[in-house]
């Protein structure tokens, strides 16, 4: 940093040293030649000699500081006899005159040396450090003042003070010493002399050491918190003279000045400092340029990268150095571009432009850039950040997202593939357990096998779909199908799902609806009907004894709270978070084998994409209440068409009017089978056709009413074959039903955009098939419990084999039982009543089918027919 002080036209030291002002250095030339004029003139007219020794007398009275001697030697040629009396008298009188006028031009010659010394230090012509002005001003008022050591002293707190110079140097034995020097006075506000310093009280014991006898001291106060002195020494007891004092009292504005200048310098000395401390120690390259093009400057990271030394640089030469840089980026076209952009508007900010360097080695700059106005100078503040090591793990995270990205897609692929081989024979199974489940020839230990059959199946099935759900979530493919549905009626359903799995393991579950609820709500019944089954269907599982609690109720305006408390084996608290990861199953439980320990963790994904979350209490021993919330608002009503999944197409035995024809076609024989045997007992006729072509063949010679038709087939696949169905004028108005095994939704959309009507999905279930068959085909199904009816009054009517039905108290039990969904009560009651009254046998055999089919509806209506 740099100051500039103006030096007087020679230096104020050498002013101050050889020209003194108690010599006069201004009048002394003046009077000498008055009196060299004077003793010419007295020469010139031969004038006696009194004359020509008073003007010699009056000069040197006036330039000799000690001029009262030379007063006084007039007064001794007084006394001389040689010299007239007159003469004496004369001589006295001019040697007083000179006296006088030295007292008057002694204080002029003060009063100059004063501003002289002021000016001197306040003068800005030559580059000065403040330290450097104080230095030279205490050798000039040492020698002004003819002190043996001056020092200049600044107050740092209440016991130091800092000398800021000392002449001679060592006149202090330390830099540090203490603000007691001056106190006294700093608190008169006055310049203090000490003619007597030993005698103060307050006498410093090192100046004493040092021989000091008197001292001056000048107090310097600028603002409260910048002060101090200057100290005079000197070795001999001083007066100083009056005009001294005054001279040293005027000096103190100055002089207070030079300590502030000091003060203000060593402040900024520190911020500038610690500014470039700062600025070289951030990573960040820092570039300013002033657009007046004097100013540039570069902190040591910058500098690097542009070549340059660092500190300050020419505007032109960064100017320069940053094209040639950015001429080496690789994306310097692009840059170039965002140059000329920012020519356009030179106010705007620049925030991260990327420099793309390969040269010595690759890296990134971000380039950010602010304007500046400093003082209204318009100015520029770059930033250049090396961003290699971010790139590089953007790029890395981006690699590794793309590869896991790309693994889970392959999983999901994967996946979606397996799912399809496994389901294709999976639909036989399946297919084949349905159709035998309801073969009445078949003895109780075949029936067993084939439930274990279909059980196994379902199985398998569950887990296939959670692990396709799993990865779908995974994938974030998951996607919620909201639609209107009856609430009441969809909760009574799920509970009537788990009430019969929990009358097997005889433990009772109470349905609970918390009314008012919503009729109609809006939301993906599917995946709400799956979260619930797995919650409940998990607290009937792991509960021994005791009961199953499931309440659903409003708890909020639209927020409906689903609560299921169960009295089970509960969870220990260090296992509650991990139930929620796939394949956690916890516990010591044999029941592991029930389950896939998928379940909850679907749940819980799936609530999180409805915006819920799952939450759970739980008691080992004692039990767990598992709950969430769900906004549900309520919907407008809609008109109750034929609802598939509350229809009961297991009791369909045939359908109203003419039989209808439908084609089956499929390549493989198992699946062909399946919907043969489904259909055929119904009084459909089925046609088959192994692919698109022969089917397409078949269609024209048969007209069929329905085609199921598969999509994956060798020769000709589905699309292709409804799209030519919907091309021939014979066919184009036949309905055609998709099935099919793949699990993705686009080719459920893809076959409903190639013409098909509906869709079903592999292994096809009666249920869906049937609702499918009645919404295309408008088909009125026969259910098992009218034909039996009808039946039973052709046969009572023909007396050939009378149904005989136990006592209405008998029934009443029966009812009852079947209202709670006691169908294990139901089987017990009726080997009982089998065994009571073997005319009740028909009745008992047909009760007995129903409960073991879980159709509680139509045991309710066969009990109710013979109630009366
Ligand atoms: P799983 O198919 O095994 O039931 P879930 O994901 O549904 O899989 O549940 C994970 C595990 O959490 C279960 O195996 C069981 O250990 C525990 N669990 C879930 N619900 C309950 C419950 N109501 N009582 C006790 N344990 C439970």
């Amino acid at each position: 940093m740099f100051y500039r002080l103006n030096r007087f036209d020679s230096d104020p030291v050498a002013f101050c040293a050889n020209q003194h002002p108690d010599w006069l250095p201004t009048f002394a030339p003046l009077i000498f030649m008055l009196m060299l004029a004077e003793l010419g003139l007295g020469a010139l007219i031969q004038a006696p000699l009194v004359w020509l020794v008073a003007p010699v007398l009056f000069a040197l009275c006036v330039v000799c500081p000690r001029s009262q001697w030379m007063s006084g030697l007039g007064f001794v040629a007084l006394l001389n006899r040689d010299i007239p009396i007159r003469s004496a008298i004369a001589l006295g009188i001019v040697g007083l005159l000179g006296s006088g006028v030295r007292v008057y031009l002694l204080r002029q010659e003060w009063q100059q040396a004063s501003q002289a010394m002021l000016a001197s230090l306040i003068q800005d012509e030559t580059a000065l450090t403040p330290e450097h002005a104080i230095q030279q001003a205490l050798t000039a008022l040492k020698k002004i003042t003819g002190a043996t050591g001056a020092i200049a002293l600044r107050q740092l707190d209440e016991v130091t003070a800092e000398a800021l110079a000392a002449l001679p140097h060592n006149i202090l034995p330390d830099r540090l010493t203490t603000p007691m020097l001056f106190a006294e006075a700093l608190s008169q506000n006055q310049c203090l002399h000490y003619s007597d310093y030993a005698s103060t009280p307050q006498a410093s014991p090192a100046l004493l050491a040092q021989g000091v006898r008197s001292i001056a001291v000048l107090p310097l106060q600028q603002v409260e918190n910048v002060q101090g002195a200057i100290v005079l020494l000197w070795h001999q007891r001083i007066n100083p003279s009056r005009s001294l004092q005054q001279f040293l009292d005027s000096l103190r504005g100055g002089l207070g000045n030079l300590l502030r200048f000091q003060d203000l310098t060593l402040r900024f000395d520190q911020l500038q400092a610690r500014f470039e401390a700062m600025l070289e120690t951030i990573p960040q390259g820092i570039v300013f340029i002033d657009e007046s093009g004097e100013q540039g400057w570069i902190n040591h990271t910058a500098a690097k990268y542009l070549n340059l030394a660092h500190g300050a640089v020419e505007p032109s030469a960064i100017a320069q150095a940053m094209v040639a840089l950015r001429l080496k980026a690789d994306n310097q076209a692009e840059i170039a571009a965002q140059a000329a952009e920012l020519f356009t508007q030179p106010g705007a900010k620049i925030r991260d432009w990327h420099w793309f360097l390969s040269d010595p080695q690759p890296i990134v700059l971000s380039l950010s850039s602010t304007p500046t106005d400093g003082r209204d100078v318009p100015g520029r503040l770059w930033v250049l950040d090396n961003i290699t090591e971010r790139k590089q793990a953007e790029l890395a995270m981006q690699t590794a997202r793309e590869l896991a990205e790309s693994a889970t897609r392959a999983k999901s692929e994967f996946l979606a593939n397996m799912s399809h081989e496994i389901r294709t024979p999976l639909n036989g199974i399946l297919g084949y357990a349905q159709i035998l489940e309801k073969d009445r020839s078949l003895n109780e230990f075949q029936k067993k096998g084939v439930g274990i059959i279909h059980q196994c199946g379902e199985h398998l099935l569950t887990l296939i779909n959670d692990l396709l759900d799993l990865s779908k979530i995974e994938a974030e493919k998951m996607e919620l199908v909201p639609q209107k549905f009856h609430f009441p009626s969809f909760l009574e359903a799920i509970a009537d799902i788990c009430q019969i799995r929990a009358e097997q393991r005889q433990i009772t579950l109470i349905y609970q609806p918390r009314l008012p609820l919503p009729q109609y709500v809006y939301a993906d019944e599917k995946r709400l009907r799956q979260i619930l089954l797995n919650i409940l269907g998990n607290a009937v599982k792991f509960t021994e004894v005791g009961s199953v609690l499931f309440q659903v109720g409003c708890i909020e305006n639209t927020k409906v709270r689903f609560e299921i408390q169960d009295t089970g084996i509960g969870i220990a608290p260090e296992q509650l978070e991990a139930i929620f990861s796939p394949f956690q199953q916890v516990g010591e439980s044999d029941r592991k084998t029930e389950g896939t320990g998928l379940g909850l963790s679907i749940s819980s994904q799936l609530l999180k994409i409805m915006g819920s979350e799952i939450h759970v209490n739980s008691t080992l021993g004692k039990g767990s209440t598992f709950w969430f919330d769900l906004v549900l608002p309520e919907v407008e009503a809609r008109s109750r068409s034929a609802d598939p999944s509350t229809a009961s197409p297991c009791a369909v035995v045939g359908y109203a009017g003419r039989p209808r024809s439908v084609l089956v076609v499929d390549d493989q024989a198992a699946n062909r089978s399946v919907l043969v045997h489904l259909l055929e007992p119904l009084g459909f006729n089925v046609i088959e056709a192994e692919n698109g072509q022969v089917a397409l063949r078949e269609a024209h010679q048969n007209k069929p009413d329905a085609i199921l038709l598969d999509l994956v087939m060798p020769v000709m696949d589905g699309f292709e074959a409804v799209r030519q169905i919907r091309q021939s004028p014979d066919l184009r108005d036949t309905i055609v039903i998709a099935t099919s095994a793949s699990v993705f939704g686009y080719d459920q959309q893809a076959s409903h955009d190639s013409g098909c009507n509906g869709f079903i999905a592999k292994p096809i279930r009666e249920t869906e098939l049937l609702a499918q068959l009645q919404t295309h085909l408008d088909l009125e199904w026969h259910y098992e419990a009218e034909i039996e009816t009808s039946r039973e009054h052709t046969v009572s009517e023909n007396a050939l084999d009378p149904i005989v039905a136990p006592p209405h108290a008998e029934l009443n039990t029966l009812f009852d039982l079947a209202r709670m969904g006691d169908l294990k009560g139901i089987l017990e009651q009726a080997t009982h009543l089998e065994q009571q009254n073997p005319e009740w046998e028909p009745f008992v055999v047909q009760l007995r089918r129903l409960a073991q089919g879980f159709k509680e509806r139509q045991i309710l209506e066969l009990i109710k027919r013979y109630q009366g």
